[in-house]
């Protein structure tokens, strides 16, 4: 969702039209007030936001959504009148992270929106790489390596290596491994989960040597 707020119906309208034909969903305001209205009931993944506006001010709204931590990592695409130089500045020292100097045409603006979130897009989300010796485990890809090799592991199989990986060294229970990774429904042995354990050993090649039983306990994955 994409909020502009643009007091000027026509530019507004336009934008909005763009906006839903590039594949996003929009929603405009005429002013700060219905705005805020909005923010309180969805956060939106970009704001446009004019510079000019009739009441509080783009600076304004720009500055009172960087002040407050719920709001302060929305990106923000500040629109200036053409030759306003002191509000571009104004803007992006306020932490705007983008401005578009009107008139802009309609591709530009979508041009500047994808580049806006596809930076901002890493810091939201990117889990990062799991990995311990030889082996390593990418969540966002959803893969795993071995020694430089690819991996394919099951669904439950990436499960139970993940969590090891999240905690190297942590003794795990087969019982507390079935309800993690089959989940606490599950009815089964604690036979699938030295099953399971087997297959991803091997599959892990000289790795595999990694995951320890712990006698009369279940697993833990050496430091
Ligand atoms: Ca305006």
């Amino acid at each position: 969702m994409i909020y502009c707020v643009e007091d000027e119906g026509s530019i507004r309208d336009l934008m909005l039209y763009t906006l839903n034909m590039a594949g996003f969903e929009a929603q405009g305001f005429a002013s700060s007030e219905p705005f805020w209205d909005a923010m309180k009931a969805k956060r939106p993944e970009l704001i446009l936001l004019d510079i000019m506006l009739p009441g509080e001010d783009g600076i304004t709204v720009l500055r009172r959504l960087r002040s407050s931590p719920v709001t302060a990592d929305i990106p923000v695409i500040m629109a200036t009148a053409k030759g306003s130089e002191y509000d571009r500045v104004v803007g992006l020292d306020l932490g705007a992270d983008d401005y578009l100097s009107k008139p802009f045409g309609m591709m530009e603006m979508v041009s500047r929106i994808k580049a806006v979130l596809r930076r901002a897009s890493p810091k939201a989300a990117a889990p990062a790489v799991l990995s311990l010796g030889e082996i390593s485990l990418d969540p966002t890809r959803h893969s795993v390596s071995s020694g430089g090799r690819e991996v394919v592991l099951t669904l439950k199989e990436y499960d139970l290596l993940k969590l090891l990986l999240e905690h190297p060294g942590q003794v795990f229970t087969r019982e507390h491994l079935l309800s993690s990774v089959w989940g606490s429904d599950f009815i089964g042995e604690s036979r699938t989960v030295d099953v399971h354990i087997g297959t991803l050993r091997t599959k892990l090649g000289a790795a595999g040597r990694h995951i320890q039983t712990v006698r009369g306990v279940g697993y833990k994955l050496e430091v």
